[in-house]
C-alpha cells in the first residue's frame, strides 16, 4: 500500500506531493486529466503575493505582513480566518528558496501586470512552467502519477480515509490529501448555487469558465455530503470580466479585459452601474465578474478612447473601433441615444486633476452616480474603442473546513489522515473577494503543510502495524 495518496494534479497536489515525497513518504497522485492538460487552473497563473521585509530577488521595495493582512482583511470584508490567513502570508515569504529548487524560476512584474511589481514574483513561462518544473521533480524524485483518473469517491471510516474509488478502481493509501480544486466547472451545480434572478434569468448560464474543465467539484460534493465541515457560500467565486468572445473553458488570463478603471463600463441598457476608478486593479479587477453577473442578460461593455491605449495589457482579441461615440454604440449594439446620455453626462462630470495611474489620482467625477473616484477622464480622444464583457468565474470558494494541519473536518473533529489543499480549502482564507496572487500562497501554504502532515500520519500508521 502507498503512504500517501494526493488526489488532484494542480499547484496544490503537487506542493503536497514533493513535500510528502520530501518527507520519506511513497507518494502517488492522481489526476483527473490527461497528461497534455494536466495542471489544473494552475497552468494558467502567474503569479504569487509574497510578503517580505526588504527587496528580495524579483520583488521591490518591502511588502509586510500587516500591510498583507490589511489588503486581505479589506477585499474580504473581514471574512477570513485571520490565524490561517497569518499562516499562509509567512509561508509566501519563505517558500520561493523551496520552489526555486524544483526548478521554478521567476521574473520580475512586467509594467501594466496589474501595479504588482512590490507584492508579486512572477513565475517565468507562467504557471505552465511551474506545473512542467513540479511534475519533472516529482517524477524525479518517484512519485508515481496517473492521467486520465477522476476520483469519483472515497472510503471513509469514522472520518478517517481508507480508500479512493475511482471507476472500477479501488486505492488504498495510508494517509490522503485532497487538492482537486473548486467546483467551477459543474455547471449544473453554478446553475444551482446562483438560482433564477428576477428577471427570470438563470445568470450562471451566462458564465464562461477561465480555468480547466475538471474542476467539476465531484469530491467536494461527495465529502459534503459524507458529512465533512464546509465553510463559504456556493456563490462566492473569483470572478472576473472577460471578454465575451472567451471560449467556455480554459480562456486562460488572455481574454481578461484590463482597461476597466481607464474608461467607463456599461450594461446592456447603455447604463454605468458601478464605479471604475474605486481602487487599484489588482485590488478591484476579481469583483467586476460578479458586477457584470448581476447586469440584464449577464453582459457589459468596457469603453476606453485613445488616452487608454498602451496603459493596459492588451487583450487577445480587439476591441471594437470607431471615430466618433454614436458609431461606437452601432459597432456594439448600444442604444445610441441611452449611450450618447450616458457619455454626455460622464465627460461632463469629470474633474480632471493630475491623471496618473499609478496613484489613486484626483481625477474623479462631480455630481454622477455611480461617481468615478479616480483616473475620472472624459471619453473624448478618438479611435474610441468598446470590449464586450461576460463573467468569468476562476474559482470557487465553498471548500472544506480546515485547522492549521489542513485536517479535513467532520463534526468539528479533525481527521487524523485526510488532508486538504489549494482551491477546496481557500474559503478558509478568502470569504469573498480577492487581492492578485493570493489563490497560490494558499495552495502553495497549504499544499506543503497537508504534504507533510499527511506523510506524518503515514508514518504513523507505518510504526502502528510494526508494533
Ligand atoms: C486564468 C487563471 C489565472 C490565474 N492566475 C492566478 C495567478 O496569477 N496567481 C494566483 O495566485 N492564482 C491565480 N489563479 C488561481 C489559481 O489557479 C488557483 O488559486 C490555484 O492554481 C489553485 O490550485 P489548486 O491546486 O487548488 O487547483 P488546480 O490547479 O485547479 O488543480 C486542481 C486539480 O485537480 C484535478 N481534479 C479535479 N477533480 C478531480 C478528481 N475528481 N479526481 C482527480 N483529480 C481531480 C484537476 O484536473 C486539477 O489538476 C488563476 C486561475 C485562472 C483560472
Amino acid at each position: 500500500m502507498v503512504d500517501v495518496l494526493v488526489i488532484g494534479g494542480g499547484n496544490a497536489a503537487l506542493c503536497a506531493a514533493l513535500m510528502a515525497r520530501e518527507a520519506g513518504a511513497s507518494v502517488l497522485l492522481l489526476e483527473a486529466a490527461p497528461r497534455a492538460w494536466r495542471g489544473g487552473n494552475t497552468q494558467h497563473t502567474r503569479n504569487l503575493r509574497c510578503m517580505h521585509d526588504a527587496p528580495q530577488d524579483v520583488l521591490v521595495e518591502a511588502y509586510s505582513e500587516e500591510e498583507y493582512w490589511q489588503d486581505l482583511r479589506k477585499v474580504t470584508g473581514g471574512v477570513t480566518d485571520e490565524t490561517l490567513a497569518r499562516l499562509v502570508i509567512r509561508a509566501s515569504s519563505t517558500c520561493r528558496s523551496w520552489m526555486h529548487q524544483h526548478g521554478v524560476r521567476f521574473q520580475p512584474s512586467l509594467s501594466g501586470a496589474l501595479h504588482t511589481a512590490r507584492t508579486n514574483a512572477f513565475f517565468m513561462g507562467g504557471g505552465k512552467a511551474l506545473v512542467n518544473a513540479y511534475y519533472r521533480s516529482a517524477e524525479r524524485l518517484g512519485v508515481q502519477i496517473r492521467y486520465d483518473m477522476p476520483v469519483d469517491r472515497l472510503e471513509l471510516q469514522g472520518g478517517r480515509f481508507i480508500a479512493a474509488h475511482a471507476g472500477a478502481q479501488r486505492i488504498t493509501a495510508r494517509s490522503c490529501v485532497l487538492a482537486a480544486g473548486g467546483f467551477e466547472s459543474n455547471r449544473e451545480w453554478l446553475r444551482e448555487a446562483w438560482g433564477r434572478n428576477e428577471r427570470g434569468e438563470y445568470p450562471a448560464d451566462n458564465f464562461l469558465i477561465r480555468g480547466t474543465r475538471f474542476n467539476t467539484g465531484t469530491l467536494l460534493k461527495h465529502l459534503i455530503d459524507a458529512g465533512a465541515d464546509s465553510i463559504g457560500d456556493p456563490t462566492q467565486a473569483h470572478m472576473v470580466a472577460i471578454d465575451a468572445r472567451a471560449p467556455l473553458y480554459d480562456g486562460g488570463i488572455c481574454t481578461r479585459i484590463d482597461c476597466v478603471s481607464l474608461g467607463v463600463v456599461l450594461n446592456r441598457e447603455a447604463q454605468r452601474f458601478y464605479d471604475e476608478g474605486e481602487d487599484f486593479w489588482p485590488k478591484r479587477y476579481a469583483i467586476w465578474g460578479r458586477l457584470v453577473a448581476q447586469q440584464p442578460g449577464q453582459v457589459a461593455w468596457s469603453v476606453i478612447d485613445a488616452k487608454a491605449v498602451g496603459r493596459f495589457m492588451p487583450p487577445v482579441f480587439p476591441g471594437a473601433r470607431a471615430d466618433s461615440l454614436p458609431e461606437l454604440a452601432r459597432q456594439l449594439g448600444l442604444d445610441e441615444a441611452a449611450f450618447m446620455q450616458t457619455l454626455t453626462q460622464y465627460n461632463a462630470a469629470c474633474r480632471v486633476g493630475r491623471f496618473d495611474h499609478t496613484l489613486l489620482d484626483d481625477c474623479h467625477t462631480a455630481g454622477l452616480a455611480p461617481a468615478k473616484t479616480h483616473w475620472a477622464r472624459p471619453i473624448d480622444t478618438p479611435p474610441f474603442f468598446g470590449y464586450p464583457l461576460k463573467p468569468g468565474v476562476t474559482f470557487t470558494y465553498l471548500g472544506l473546513k480546515v485547522n492549521e494541519h489542513a485536517a479535513v473536518h467532520f463534526g468539528g473533529q479533525a481527521s487524523d489522515n485526510l488532508f486538504v489543499a489549494g482551491e477546496m480549502m481557500a474559503g478558509n482564507v478568502l470569504g469573498q473577494g480577492y487581492t492578485a496572487g493570493v489563490g497560490m500562497s494558499i495552495g502553495t501554504a497549504f499544499g506543503r503543510i497537508a504534504g507533510t502532515q499527511a506523510a506524518n500520519a503515514a508514518s504513523k500508521e507505518r510504526q502502528l502495524a510494526s508494533a
